[in-house]
């Protein structure tokens, strides 16, 4: 006999089930607060685009787009073409997409965040999947370097609001493409100069991303590295001044940052500030969050140019970290829990439960199986599992006489009354947790 098929998530995504979602529902509150306490705005772009995008946006070598992309194409339409399309590796180049689409900037600057999934073919680990989350602010349209610190503030904002108290800034400036040409030349010269030390790696990436380079985890070629020309040393005035500029604001807020020039981040699009906000406490990957300035990527994709900058987190990591640390989130229970002994009180109850749910009261009712309702005994044991508050219990009596009994099961253990079912509005209230 064959083996009954089972069918299993795709390797490295993952479901999201209670109460870990719960976990998620509460963080993605504390982002809305937060992004509303900035005046950013939501934006929703689709989870699927087409691969030029991404090819043209984030550029050709990078690791995303040589290796991690899900791309397919798709089915031919009535002429014989067929779109080249790519699930979403990153959103910062739909954002833009859709921001040029719709010339979203007509009349000036716009604040902007999301929330969704993303897909890249990497090898699953802890802190890497192969569908995960992000959260992303964008403010595209804005040059200054106020905005750059903007967002950084948002994100340690954000932190403070999470209850995440263990991470660390990096910062560093890209310059401008001329003055990153001037880099880029010195860089090739140097490792030109000692062919011998570069891994196989390196030696691909010599001339088409010498940069990348220098993110290189290989211990082997740190010395080499740490030796290389460094970009800050080609930075003209105008590029230091921005960067002082972005230090100063945050180091009057009390942030603190150090500068790693070695901080080039893994894609082409980005111009002076990059910034990476670090955690020691998820083993190898300990980014959580990583942004930087791009003002060419509007043009880039065929937009009208314009300035921008922006970040992403990664939810899960974030969640993760948050569990590394402690931090409590409350597990929603329903304030009560209906007890119907009878099924005759059915129709009568579920009017109540309505009623009471219209009003903001969380109610779980017993629900039974094909022999009943079951005993008042089965029907209480789940009363308390629910973790409600407080047990609506809708029996014969009860109903007769247009009543029900709410009895406490936490505080106050036992203490019970009975309140009318034609009249809700009056006592819901008592049965909501207090804020
Ligand atoms: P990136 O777009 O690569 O700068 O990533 C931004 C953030 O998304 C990272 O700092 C991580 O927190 C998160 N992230 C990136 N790739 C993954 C992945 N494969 N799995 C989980 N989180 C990721």
């Amino acid at each position: 006999m064959s083996k009954p098929l089972r069918i299993t998530a795709v390797k490295g995504m993952n479901d999201i089930l209670p109460p870990e979602s719960a976990r998620w529902e509460w963080l993605e509150a504390v982002v809305r607060r937060a992004m509303a306490a900035h005046a950013f705005r939501n934006v929703r772009t689709p989870i699927m685009e087409h691969t030029q995008l991404f090819t043209r946006g984030l550029g050709e070598v990078t690791d995303i787009v040589e290796k991690e992309m899900y791309s397919f194409e798709d089915r031919q339409d009535q002429h014989g073409h067929a779109d080249h399309l790519s699930l979403r590796p990153e959103n910062t180049a739909g954002v833009v997409r859709a921001a040029a689409e719709h010339n979203l900037l007509y009349d000036g600057g716009k604040r902007l965040y999301y929330m969704g999934p993303m897909f890249r073919r990497e090898r699953p680990q802890r802190g890497r999947y192969r569908q995960f989350h992000q959260i992303g602010a964008e403010a595209l349209g804005f040059g200054g370097p106020e905005v750059d610190a903007e967002l950084i503030l948002l994100a340690a904002h954000l932190w403070a609001e999470l209850g995440i108290r263990h991470w660390r800034l990096e910062l560093n400036c890209l310059g401008q493409p001329d003055e990153r040409r001037g880099h880029r030349a010195a860089l090739i010269a140097y490792f030109e100069a000692h062919q011998g030390q570069l891994d196989e790696d390196a030696r691909r990436r010599l001339h088409s991303n010498p940069l990348r380079i220098l993110d290189t985890k290989n211990p082997a070629m740190q010395a080499l590295v740490e030796g290389a020309p460094k970009l800050i040393d080609h930075l003209g005035e105008a590029s230091r001044a921005h960067f002082q500029a972005v230090q100063d604001v945050l180091a009057a807020n009390g942030i603190a940052f150090a500068i790693n020039p070695r901080l080039v981040r893994g894609l082409d699009y980005y111009n002076l500030t990059v910034f990476e906000f670090i955690t020691e406490h998820l083993g190898a990957q300990g980014t959580l969050c990583g942004g930087g300035r791009y003002d060419y990527l509007i043009e880039q994709i065929g937009g009208k140019p314009a300035p921008a900058v922006g970040w992403a987190l990664g939810v899960e990591r974030v969640l993760e970290l948050l569990k590394e640390e402690g931090v409590a989130v409350p597990d929603p229970v329903p304030d009560a829990y209906a007890v119907i002994p009878d099924a005759g009180g059915v129709p009568q109850a579920m009017r109540c439960l309505r009623a009471l749910r219209a009003r903001g009261v969380a109610v779980q009712m017993h629900a039974g199986g094909e022999a009943g309702l079951g005993s008042m005994k089965s029907q209480f044991k789940k009363a308390d599992g629910s973790g409600a508050r407080f047990a609506l219990i809708f029996g014969a009596d009860e109903v007769a006489a247009g009543e029900v009994t709410v009895k406490a099961l936490r505080d106050g253990a036992g203490a019970q009354a009975r309140r009318p079912l034609a009249d809700p509005a009056t006592w819901a209230d008592s049965l909501k947790s207090p804020a």
